[in-house]
């Protein structure tokens, strides 16, 4: 395979390969946004999960708190009856000091359901903004998720494509210079730089004069000895290139 041939088949490589990394780029941000989506409401079930735990919890330790005090009203009624019964002042104080101590616990388990009544108000509050927030981000995700479905269905059809068109295109490169373009494309992204002028068209940087005019004087691949990109020479394009300050 001749070098000019070679060169053809580098440019075409390096084409294809800028195209191939577009086209993965979109399907990372396809996928991302899907499986953001899809997290997203993952996240939410397992919030909805232990937010409902929680709140059977409180209803639970609340549904005890009021039986408690059920039972103590009705120790009360006990207590009272002796009060009303008691012959001596020591009987009297006893049920008086007994009448007391439930009045308080009755207090003490009262504030605790209110309490517990408050948080589990605050928390049926923030339960209904994440089931709200749950539902927005189901219908996000059934509006969207056929487009990007077949989005992805779609760029994935034209890199396995690409890679085809690639691998044929690859084929007839000498196996050094394949290995080569692979090796410096891993590490630069890009593998090859053309000069036109005596500076490396990837990273600008001057050839040393000698390898400049070997390279203009046939067709030759080198490497940039500051990049490592293959490089080689291709003469200016047309005078129409009106940014070309130099021929004004
Ligand atoms: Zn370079």
């Amino acid at each position: 395979m001749s070098i000019p041939d070679q060169i053809r088949v580098l440019e075409k490589l390096a084409q294809l390969d800028a195209e191939l990394k577009e086209l993965q780029e979109q399907q990372a941000q396809e996928r991302s946004t899907l499986d953001g989506l899809k997290s997203g409401i993952a996240r939410l079930d397992e919030k909805l999960a232990s937010d409902a735990a929680s709140l059977a919890t409180m209803d639970k330790a609340r549904g005890e708190l009021i039986q408690d005090v059920r039972n103590m009203t009705q120790q009360l009624e006990h207590s009272r009856e002796k009060l009303g019964r008691s012959r001596t002042e020591r009987e009297a104080n006893a049920a008086q000091r007994e009448l007391e101590e439930l009045r308080k616990l009755v207090r003490d388990r009262e504030e605790e359901i209110g309490k517990i009544t408050a948080d589990a108000d605050a928390s049926r509050q923030q339960n209904e903004a994440t089931r709200a927030e749950h539902q927005k981000l189901v219908e996000d995700l059934a509006a969207r998720e056929g487009a990007i479905s077949s989005k992805l269905g779609e760029v994935t059809r034209a890199l396995e494509a690409k890679k085809t068109e690639r691998a044929a295109i690859a084929k007839p490169l000498p196996a050094q210079i394949y290995r080569r373009y692979e090796m410096i494309r891993s590490k630069r992204g890009t593998a090859i730089a053309k000069t036109t002028d005596g500076t490396c068209g990837a990273c600008h940087m001057a050839l040393p004069p000698q390898l400049f005019h070997r390279l203009r004087r046939e067709p030759l691949l080198e490497q940039c000895p500051s990049c490592n990109r293959i490089i080689y020479f291709a003469p200016a394009v047309a005078a129409a290139d009106a940014a070309s300050p130099d021929r004004g």
